[in-house]
């Protein structure tokens, strides 16, 4: 670590080399400048970066890299910091280079269904540029008004329609990226396959560690002409997950299928007045889409299928703004946390759907152990959990618990066939549980993956992948049976 003499000698040599390399007004260097960018939306985690450098266009991005390079300063990209993993926290002798200046919507093609965009551009600014067309970009974050898709990209970012329509991967062609080296890659294309590795995929959920993105060409589908939703409600929360999985069996694929339980309910209704069931152990959120008459036959075949799982109540929007209203809730549960306590931890897990049942009860049964709330509001379809902890950073130990409580939800995912991430990424926040989740083996092809295209380790460092001896310290190592963990590692 450098002492603040060193840092400020540090500071003063990079932001010579970056006003050499961007104009002087892309450059924030003095701390009030800075403090915005010191975390995301993990925000217990906090970092003033060195410098933090917001360039126009993709020229001054790869000059940016060649004064990373050269001064061999660490590097940490970021989009509109919605991440909820840290993955855009700063290091402290690093430079935070923002994409908030390259939000152009480049082109837009409706005959093709594409658009190409700059990293910077929201989310729902896509689907907004795109509605005049009868179209939409169909991957939709709750944090759609504010992400980009720089970020969404990075974190292969999912939504309530990803069921249906693809995460993010399923939905990007073609992506521009910078490497550290500053080399500018073209990956993918607007064909349906293209030769060679899919290092597009690579790209895509790499957390910044590979290289920035500069230009997105995104997938566009036709709106549907209707859609409607099925509120259904459950007196136990195991029925309600089996429901979920009825669901799907039956051949169903809805445009949402999500869950909220018991305590999401109680805190969301007060603030939305969504119409939800408050007697309810959990409701299901079941959206069908397409032409009038397919909506009419999904949704009579899905009432059926969530009647016979066990529901003991279901409301089918009737108009447009009933459906919104129904979907307002879930939409606005993260904001209602904030109304019940002071602070929330949301984790992020995915299981196989079967498994929902079981995995909510031992949720239940960890809040009592841990001694914290937890409110349960996730992708149901998808096994896709967003258990948020409730706790108050003011009170000694209940951040700590907290965290302990998040890691074993995701130990209990791992423990039960899934993983430690649905949408959400590792960045800081799961490095831990990287190494629950993965063999050495499988760390050391994902950092041979980083070595080959920043073999200096400049880009976000420290994130996503845990180091061999992190992984020893945090005692929680990936074991294959009659394996000894790390056998080569010194025993003490
Ligand atoms: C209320 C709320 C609801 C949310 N709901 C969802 C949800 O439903 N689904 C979901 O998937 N996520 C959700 N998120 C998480 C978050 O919004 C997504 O991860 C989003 O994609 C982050 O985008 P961003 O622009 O804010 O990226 P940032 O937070 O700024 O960065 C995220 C990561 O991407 C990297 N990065 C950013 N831009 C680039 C670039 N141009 N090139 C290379 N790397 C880059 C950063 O280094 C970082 O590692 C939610 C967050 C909040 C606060």
């Amino acid at each position: 670590m450098l002492s603040p003499s060193e840092l400020a000698r540090r500071r003063r040599e990079v932001v010579a080399a970056l006003t050499r390399a961007v104009p002087p007004h892309c450059v924030l260097a003095r701390d009030e400048d800075t403090r915005p960018y010191e975390c995301d939306g993990l925000s217990a985690y906090r970092q003033l970066p060195l410098v933090v450098v917001l360039p126009e266009n993709e020229e001054q991005v790869v000059a940016i890299m060649a004064v990373c390079l050269a001064l061999r300063v660490p590097l940490v990209p970021r989009g509109a910091g919605t991440g909820l993993a840290g993955g855009a926290r700063p290091v402290a002798d690093g430079i935070v280079l923002s994409t908030a200046r390259l939000n152009r919507i480049v082109h837009l093609d409706p005959a093709a269904r594409t658009a190409v965009v700059q990293p910077g551009v929201r989310n729902l600014a896509i689907s907004d540029a795109a509605a005049p067309h009868g179209l939409y970009y169909a991957p939709d974050p709750s944090s759609q008004i504010a992400c980009t898709i720089g970020g969404n990209v990075a974190e292969n970012s999912g939504g309530v329609h990803c069921l249906k329509y693809g995460l993010t991967v399923h939905n990007v062609l073609r992506a521009r990226v910078v490497t550290v080296d500053g080399q500018v890659l073209e990956l993918g294309s607007e064909a349906p396959d293209v030769p060679g590795l899919d290092l597009l995929a690579v790209f895509i959920g790499s957390e910044g560690m590979l290289g920035i993105v500069t230009e997105v060409t995104v997938r566009l589908v036709p709106k549907p002409a209707v859609a409607r939703v099925a509120m259904a409600s459950f007196d136990d929360v195991v029925r309600g997950g089996g429901a979920v999985a009825s669901v799907i069996a039956a051949g169903i694929i809805p445009a949402g299928l999500e869950m909220m339980d018991r305590t999401s309910i109680g805190m969301v209704e007060p603030f939305v007045r969504a119409g939800y069931d408050l007697e309810a152990a959990a409701i299901l959120l079941c959206e069908s889409d397409g032409s009038a008459e397919e909506v009419d036959e999904e949704i009579e075949r899905m009432s059926a299928v969530l009647c016979a799982a066990g529901a003991t109540a279901i409301t089918v929007s009737a108009t447009e703004a009933e459906r919104l209203r129904l979907w307002s809730g879930r939409k606005n549960a993260f904001p209602a946390a904030g109304r019940i306590s002071p602070d929330y931890y949301c984790m992020d897990g995915t299981i196989p759907r079967r498994e929902l049942g079981r995995v909510l009860i031992g949720i239940t049964e960890m809040a009592q152990r841990f001694g914290l709330r937890c409110a349960n509001v996730f992708h149901a379809g998808d096994g896709n959990l967003h258990p948020l902890i409730l706790f108050d950073a003011n009170q000694p130990g209940e951040f700590e618990r907290a965290e302990a409580f998040g890691a074993a939800i995701l130990e209990l995912c791992v423990a039960v066939g899934g993983t430690i991430t649905g949408e959400h990424g590792v960045g800081v926040e799961k490095i831990n549980s990287m190494c629950v989740q993965f063999s050495r083996a499988e760390l050391d092809a994902f950092l041979s993956v980083k070595r080959a295209f920043d073999p200096e380790h400049l880009l976000n460092p420290d994130k996503v992948i845990p180091t061999l001896v992190r992984c020893a310290e945090y005692g929680k190592m990936h074991v294959r049976p009659g394996q000894q963990k790390f056998a080569d590692l010194p025993r003490f």
